[in-house]
């Protein structure tokens, strides 16, 4: 009697949850937005540089895929061919001009960081400038909100160059990027979704890691690049357009009118013929290099972009650092950019990253070459260290060497000081880099030795 009555309770029980079952709608969850999803996230700084890679990308929307860009800044410090309006007002312009140059490739997906555009060479003063971390904040987002397979971006590098140090700090920011939107607990805000009232700005997005990274250098010297990632040419036929790639590229290019109107107009006026011959003596022409920076699916160093991509999400991958050498107890090294990013490719496992040994840089004729020093004393007693300056012929110690004490367990920031002389149009004197070494001694032993490559230039950036 008793094992019958467990029975029926245990069959109603069945029926009442069956019946509960069946009652519930299976309700449909909103998934991430697919018409943001990208195959190729291009981050670069400014409006027009997205011209570093639109034969790529013409290339690769003929191939069906999809592509979104962010830009640093909107280019306010730029100059204005066009018109009278300059900073802000520029900014504004300038940003229509990218986003039209950019819809001639069917391309919509922009975005803008709104960092300051910084003329310099620095990428430290770029990024302070920007604000960093909102920027990184803001990139983030908008890898987990296109969840791109392959992100294009500037090198972060210092060279002999443009070397510009808004285009150092979008590649940089690209790889911070790369490296941290897989991880959910960067930004954890953006990949948590409401649950009760109020919780208004969880942005439910989901983490995401891209598969590759590709850099394209700001520097005039290619030959460290070559063999480093895969090569584009040009002058192949967009399906598409029926156009050369570099050919659509200019018709893009001709969208900046606020940069390059004289060189528009001038281009504007030539016959067909004639722009294909100026095509094949410049730039235009010139195929497209790029250098692998990781790959997540393995592939060829120098493969197709998209070899070894498939339609599969990937898991995090924690950037593989490296540590960096063992520092003697009392050393002089260089400090600024230069050092940073020696810690920067260690710290993102990209040590591959091809770089100028010794460093360099190009300044203007006239100007000042700052050296940035770090001096480090892990003794126990205050040290004398003396610094020593070996320059060219014309160039002259202005401050910074000399005889200096560091306390004890400290470390001193230093700085030299060169004079430069003024720029000469006489190519034996100007055209080739210099070399500038510091030498560091205390008690008469070496403690440091700073080599530096520097051009002078009519025009160039400041350090
Ligand atoms: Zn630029």
């Amino acid at each position: 009697m008793r094992r019958c009555v467990i029975q029926i309770g245990f069959i109603v029980l069945c029926l009442l949850f069956r019946q509960m079952a069946a009652g519930q709608e299976p309700k449909t969850l909103p998934l991430p937005d697919d018409r943001y999803k990208t195959d190729i996230l291009l981050v670069v700084a400014h409006p027009d540089d997205e011209g570093a890679a639109t034969p790529y990308l013409a290339r690769a929307m003929d191939e069906g895929k999809r592509v979104a860009v962010v830009y640093g800044t909107r280019g306010s410090n730029g100059g204005n061919e066009y018109g009278a309006e300059q900073a802000g007002a520029l900014g504004a312009i300038r940003e229509i001009e990218a986003r039209k140059a950019l819809a001639i490739f069917g391309i919509s997906n922009v975005w803008f960081l709104g960092g300051k555009d910084t003329a310099g060479q620095n990428v430290l003063q770029s990024l302070a400038n920007w604000g960093h971390g909102e920027s990184l904040e803001q990139l983030v987002r908008l890898v987990r909100l296109t969840r791109p397979e392959v992100v294009l971006t500037f090198l972060p590098g210092t060279f002999i160059g443009e070397d510009h140090g808004d285009h150092q700090a979008s590649g940089l920011l690209a790889t911070e990027a790369f490296d941290c939107a897989g991880d959910s607990t960067v930004f954890p805000e953006q990949v948590t979704g409401p649950t009760k009232r109020l919780e208004v700005y969880f942005e439910n997005l989901r983490p995401w890691q891209p598969k590759k990274i590709y850099y394209f250098p700001d520097a005039d010297r290619d030959d460290i690049f070559r063999g480093k990632g895969p090569e584009y040419s040009v002058k192949e036929i967009s399906k598409s357009s029926k156009k050369a790639y570099w050919r659509m590229a200019l018709e893009s290019f001709f969208l900046h009118q606020t940069q390059a109107k004289h060189y528009i107009d001038s281009v504007t006026k030539m016959t067909d013929a004639q722009i294909e011959a100026m095509a094949t003596s410049s730039g235009w022409g010139e195929a497209q290099h790029f250098v692998l920076g990781k790959s997540l699916v393995g592939g060829k160093v120098t493969g197709d972009i998209f070899e070894g991509i498939t339609s599969n999400a990937i898991p995090f991958a924690r950037p593989e650092a490296v540590s960096g050498p063992q520092q003697p107890e009392l050393a002089v090294e260089l400090a600024g950019p230069w050092n940073f990013y020696a810690d920067f490719r260690r710290a993102h496992g990209l040590t591959h990253l091809p770089h100028p040994e010794p460093p360099e840089i190009a300044l203007q004729g006239g100007t000042t070459l700052l050296i940035p020093l770090w001096m480090r004393n892990q003794t126990a007693k205050p040290q004398e260290i003396f610094l020593a300056v070996d320059l060219p012929s014309g160039w002259t110690v202005q401050s910074g060497d000399g005889k200096f004490i560091v306390g004890a367990k400290q470390t001193a920031a230093g700085r030299i000081e060169v004079s430069l002389p003024a720029f000469t149009e006489s190519p034996s004197k100007n055209a080739e880099a210099q070399e500038v070494t510091v030498h560091a001694q205390s008690a008469g032993q070496p403690v440091g030795t700073i080599k530096l490559r520097v051009e002078l230039r009519k025009k160039a950036l400041p350090e």
